[in-house]
């Protein structure tokens, strides 16, 4: 129970069915920067009470994406914290104790029909076009619950509720969706519409923050709330992420995919953290590129959109290239280092004076490191050589005024004071420009590649330094 209820916490509940994808991640991360911007707490609690649907390695799985996405909790699994344990299955206990509490106030019962009973009732419903109520079918007199048959709830009165969702506003809901659900299977689990109730109180959540797909069941969870005499906590429903195309809710052929995926394709977690907050939210002014700390300080329910969220990895592509570039240059070379160490790729001697260039360039660390190892920057190793007719294929002048500006380069660059790309442009664009820019750029930028493509002669320069700048168009004038 929370013991300061003016202090937020919020809880990312997900259960262990397989890996993440962005749409339980973005709940996360909701929750998670709703309980930053107010001081409060995360708690990162395992659903795991359905052991038909569960995958192994999911737990794992969960805590690695959330950690690489820095969304840290302040209790939970593996961490655990006053309301430990933080796994539904461990939590037994504790239902049991509000089952007995339910059951003494006259709210719970045994179930006594057979699984074969109950759907002749489903499908009798179903041939006369009603829902099916499984409270029309509530025994008179209940028998003592010995564990072996399901306990169901006894809803104590069929009523229109109310609530207030911190996204939708004023909701309702009537007697259609109140039913006797059950709390507790034979096989001694709680379902989910019991146990979250139990949990969320016990760890004293004051907001909760879940999809739309709870809502209809809303007045089970009042009624519930009611029966135990507890407060309800406050609800908020996150937009659904739609496909790219706006029509469907994401599915796993739209990009769906394990949040981890990314990661592995060079994308940095605070582009997937600014990504994913903007799918259904935005500050309420023009900024997107945003820090984890400026989401957090701006973070409001007020701006969740009720409608859907359209998921775009276009944009997402976006916002890496931009959080690449705010790196600092330090900072992405230990990134691409740690990225390199993770694949196959060697990273080669010369890969930091590279860096600045790819950082400018490259939209993921994946490009980064094939930029890096696909020879791209082979130049940057003493190997490469051009050949006469490289050097003469785009410079449109013969071969006699290509050495002569050759060698006009070797005299300018000799004597700089201090040998930068910078530098280097300031001394050989006057000159190009006066004597014919291809004349001059090609055959410097090929001396210095060995490569039909490559960056710009200057940059070139820049990267290879004086020595072998100079070396290097020493070397083509032997060709000429
Ligand atoms: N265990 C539920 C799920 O994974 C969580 C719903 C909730 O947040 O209450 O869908």
């Amino acid at each position: 129970m929370n013991p300061n209820p003016t202090k937020v916490v919020t809880r990312f509940a997900p259960s262990p069915t397989g890996f993440m994808h962005v749409g339980g991640v973005r709940t996360a991360l909701y929750g998670w920067l709703f309980a930053r911007k107010h001081g409060g707490t995360f708690i990162l609690r395992i659903e795991d009470t359905d052991k038909k649907r569960e995958v192994a390695g999911s737990i794992e799985h969960i805590v690695e994406s959330l950690r690489w996405l820095g969304l840290e909790w302040n209790e939970g699994v593996d961490i655990g914290g006053p309301h430990a344990p933080y796994k539904q299955s461990e939590r037994l206990a504790s239902y049991q104790k509000y089952a007995r509490i339910l059951i003494d106030k006259g709210y719970a019962y045994p179930d006594p029909y057979t699984e074969e009973e109950v759907a002749v009732f489903r499908q009798r419903a179903e041939d006369e076009k009603r829902p099916f109520l499984y409270r029309e079918h509530r025994p008179e007199v209940f028998g003592a619950w010995d564990g072996t048959k399901p306990l169901r709830f006894k809803v104590p009165m069929i009523k229109r509720y109310e609530w207030y969702d911190e996204v939708r506003g004023e909701l309702s809901a009537g007697e259609e969706a109140l039913d006797d659900f059950i709390l507790i299977k034979s096989d001694g689990y709680p379902t989910y519409n019991f146990a979250h109730i139990i949990d969320d109180h016990e760890m004293g959540v004051t907001h909760i923050m879940r999809g739309q797909e709870f809502i209809s069941s809303m007045p089970i969870y009042l009624s519930l709330y009611e029966a135990l005499g507890i407060d309800r906590p406050r609800f908020a429903t996150m937009p659904p992420i739609m496909a790219a195309d706006g029509k469907k809710k994401l599915g796993k052929r739209d990009g769906a995919k394990d949040v981890l995926e990314y990661r592995d394709e060079g994308y940095i977690p605070e582009a997937m953290v600014n990504f994913l907050a903007f799918i259904g939210w935005n500050p309420g002014d023009e900024r997107e590129v945003m820090t984890t700390n400026e989401l957090i300080e701006s973070f409001s329910l007020k701006h969740l959109h009720k409608a859907g969220a359209k998921f775009n990895e276009e944009k997402l592509l976006w916002f890496n290239h931009k959080h690449l570039q705010r790196l600092s240059s330090t900072e992405f070379e230990a990134r691409l280092r740690a990225f390199l160490s993770t694949t196959d790729m060697q990273a080669p001697t010369y890969l930091a004076q590279v860096v600045p260039l790819l950082q400018a360039r490259a939209q993921t660390l994946m490009e980064a490191a094939q930029m890096l190892t696909g020879g791209e920057f082979s130049f940057m190793a003493e190997t490469t050589f051009p050949t006469k007719e490289l050097l003469l294929q785009g410079a449109k002048a013969d071969d006699v005024s290509v050495k002569t500006h050759l060698q006009k380069v070797i005299t300018l660059l000799q004597d700089l004071a201090s040998f930068d790309q910078g530098s280097v442009k300031e001394v050989i664009f006057p000159y190009a420009t006066e004597v014919g820019r291809s004349a001059v750029l090609w055959p410097m930028r090929v001396a210095l590649s060995g490569m039909e493509k490559s960056p710009d002669p200057f940059t070139l320069a820049g990267l290879l330094g004086r020595q072998r700048t100079l070396a290097r168009i020493e070397k083509a004038l032997q060709l000429l």
